[in-house]
């Protein structure tokens, strides 16, 4: 792990999201870089906090319960983003401040109960499969207004919005269609959800076009600590 390579991408990446927002007419304040820290060690959390970065995702409960611990003295706000099964639900509404991939109402009722009183409601995304593929999680659009229900009942979940992770493509014309599907589906949510605000979209290859489409979090992994199976 290298520290000045870590502080290297982060500069590239604040300019890539400031170029793309100044593209779109947006200000770039309005879109938040979340460090996606999974298979990667503690101190490149440190490094990555060291350059001004304090959101961070994980998608491995273990590994991540694990890394919070040694970077207790740091004031980190931390985002589960992986798959969830049932059994893990109560560490995650413990030690987590956001879950961007809640995509059944089992597992929304789960963390709603095992969510701690004295902390402040988990702040949700539902996960959306935009591109229809058979082997991805995330609900449908058919079946999100149903869940976004279910949520909104829920007392210790506060719904914050929409993520999607679409099919891999490299044609900036697909990638924006699916992300603006998820954009328009945040705009019918909000009938449901006026205070869902959030578009948990767009990763290191495809930033441009998810901000382009209306993104307010971009999940970034390999844009700054370089690749996962190095
Ligand atoms: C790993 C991961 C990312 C980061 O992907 P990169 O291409 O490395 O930027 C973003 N979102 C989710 C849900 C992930 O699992």
């Amino acid at each position: 792990m290298d520290e000045r390579l870590i502080s290297a991408n982060i500069a590239k990446l604040l300019e890539r999201v400031r170029l793309a927002a100044e593209k779109s007419q947006r200000p770039p304040g309005d879109i938040r870089v979340l460090a996606v820290s999974k298979n990667h060690p503690a101190q490149a959390i440190r490094a990555a906090h060291g350059c001004g970065l304090d959101q961070f995702g994980e998608s491995y409960l273990q590994e991540a319960l694990a890394k919070m611990d040694q970077l207790g003295d740091l004031p980190l706000t931390w985002h589960f983003i992986g798959p969830i099964q049932a059994n893990k639900t109560r560490p995650i509404a413990e030690h987590f401040a956001w879950v961007h991939s809640v995509d059944r109402g089992k597992i929304a009722r789960r963390l709603s109960e095992q969510r701690p009183q004295g902390l402040p409601p988990l702040q949700v995304c539902l996960q959306v499969n935009i591109s229809g593929e058979q082997s991805k999680s995330g609900i449908s659009l058919d079946e999100l207004p149903r869940l976004a229900q279910e949520v909104i009942g829920l007392p210790r979940l506060q719904l914050r919005g929409l993520m999607t992770i679409p099919a891999p493509s490299t044609d900036p014309v697909q990638q924006k269609a699916a992300f603006a599907r998820l954009r328009l589906a945040l705009d019918r949510l909000r009938e449901l959800a006026p205070a869902a605000d959030t578009l948990s979209m767009g990763m290191s290859d495809d930033l441009e076009a998810a901000i382009a489409e209306g993104s307010t979090v971009v999940r970034i992994g390999s844009g700054i600590f370089g690749s996962r199976n190095r």
